[in-house]
């Protein structure tokens, strides 16, 4: 008799596991989501002007060949490839991508400052205890100063002195003086760095219609409006909201981890979770009836003449993310937090006046948006605080004893393995150590 496998969220992670786990031909397992629609943070929704959106600003890339198959075989040709046009808004200029590469675009007493202290700090031996000491052991005080800590802060809404930087690995491009006075004297713009300098996006659909394609495929197991409200871990059994009730063997959740500790009662952990922190997003997208005015991918917003710390021109990610004809779409992401709070009532006022600071949109085009669409990502980006991998240590190894598997963006609570591709392979390779698949 197989085991019975539940899965808690169908989300990329969920998704991940349910798709394994068909194509596995295993037969005694369901997934529970407590939305009319799958997809999770990576879902995509359509306004009543036709406007497309995301949950923020999505690339798709791959770190492995099992998700580069899965997506060949539920996309197909159902895709548009770009390169990346990435820019920082600041001093009143365009820098590319990574800023700390192309600082020849800054003023020139602040190209010297930026240089001096990269030299200053190259000299110094230093070992790092956080994230903001790691930033100026690296970067030296002008790039801190003018980029990395604005930037870092504007997204994390967390003190980076309480951030932790083992997490950074190919997610900050690290300095390199050669290259770095090579772009300078010669004038090379040197925007290539990193993974995500390709990506791909649906043709149609957004983000989320990546995810919608996995329905065919599980839809005999997959239950929708189906909200946990409780896990009983002494029974094995998950309640939800409606008085439902189902038991399992084996459990793999992908809800948030806080929550989900708390829902299954387990006391010993609620204060090791307060150590989990996490920001909030709030997604402002922006339509307009006019032709796009850029082929810019997206941009970042170190400064505070505006709220939001990315803009996407989404329009240029498809040309169905709008509705036909001359249109065109911004999505403007604010992070916030009980560090950084946002007023919620203010933040599309604020928003549409930020792209007018930053010159993306002159007062005259106020009258040309024609949708405004707001999102609130409660749970968006899981920190990595000094104390995470503490806290995950010791509430991790306690649930595995007991047959819960905790995956995903905020279930294994890792930004560093949290983006769409490393979700969908944790649901994967999850499965393969519950059936002890080689
Ligand atoms: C602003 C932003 C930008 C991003 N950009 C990128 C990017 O460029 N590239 C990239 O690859 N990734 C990106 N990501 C990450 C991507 O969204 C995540 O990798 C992915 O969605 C995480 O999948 P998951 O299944 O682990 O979690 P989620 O997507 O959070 O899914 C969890 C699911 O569980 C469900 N659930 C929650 N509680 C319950 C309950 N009680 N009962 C039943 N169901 C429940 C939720 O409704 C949800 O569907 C971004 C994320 C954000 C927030």
């Amino acid at each position: 008799m197989e085991n019975k496998i539940l899965i808690i969220g169908a989300g990329p992670t969920g998704l991940g596991a349910a798709y394994h786990l068909k194509e596995l031909g295993y037969k005694n397992w369901q997934i529970f989501e407590r939305n009319d629609y799958v997809g999770g943070l990576s879902a995509s929704f359509k306004d009543s002007k036709g406007f497309t959106w995301d949950i923020g600003g999505h690339v798709l890339f791959s770190h492995y060949e099992y998700f580069d198959r899965l997506l060949d075989n539920i996309l197909g040709k159902n895709y548009i490839e770009h390169k990346r046009k990435a820019f920082i808004w600041i001093m009143n200029r365009w820098v590319p991508y990574p800023f700390q590469n192309n600082i020849r675009y800054l003023p020139r007493d602040k190209i010297f400052h930026c240089l001096l202290g990269l030299l200053k700090e190259k000299v110094k031996k230093s070992n790092p205890k956080n994230f903001k000491e790691w930033i100026f052991s690296k970067f030296g005080y002008g790039i801190a100063k003018y980029f990395m800590l604005p930037h870092n802060y504007k997204i994390w809404s967390h003190p980076l002195e309480k951030m932790s930087y083992n997490w950074i690995a190919e997610r900050i491009s690290i300095i390199d003086i050669k290259r770095i006075l090579r772009n300078i004297i010669f004038r090379y713009d040197d925007t290539g760095w990193g993974p995500n300098s390709w990506f791909k996006f649906p043709s149609f659909g957004g983000t989320g219609e990546i995810f919608r394609r996995f329905i065919p495929y599980i839809k005999d197991h997959l239950f929708l409006k189906k909200e946990v409200v409780k896990i009983n871990t002494e029974n094995k059994e998950i309640i939800f909201s409606d008085g439902d009730r189902r038991n399992y063997d084996i459990l793999i959740n992908t809800i948030p981890l806080d929550e989900f500790i708390r829902k299954a009662d387990l006391t010993r952990f609620l204060s090791v979770v307060e150590e989990l922190k996490h920001n909030s997003v709030v997604v402002v997208g922006i339509g307009i009836k006019k032709p796009c005015p850029s082929d810019k991918c997206w941009m970042y917003f170190p400064e505070n003449n505006c709220p939001f710390y990315r803009v996407t021109y989404f329009s240029n990610y498809s040309p169905h993310n709008t509705p036909q004809g001359d249109y065109y779409s911004l999505m403007c992401e604010i992070a916030y937090s009980k560090y950084k709070p946002v007023n919620k009532d203010k933040i599309i006022d604020e928003t549409i006046q930020g792209l007018i600071n930053a010159k993306m949109l002159s007062e005259e085009d106020r009258k040309f948006i024609v949708s405004v669409n707001l999102i609130d990502a409660k749970y968006a980006y899981p920190v990595p605080t000094l104390d995470r991998d503490k806290a995950l240590a010791c509430i991790q190894p306690y649930l595995e004893q007991i047959n819960i598997y905790s995956r995903g963006r905020f279930g294994a609570w890792r930004y560093e393995i949290g983006n769409m591709d490393h979700c969908v392979m944790q649901g994967k390779e999850v499965v393969d150590k519950v059936l002890e698949v080689k």
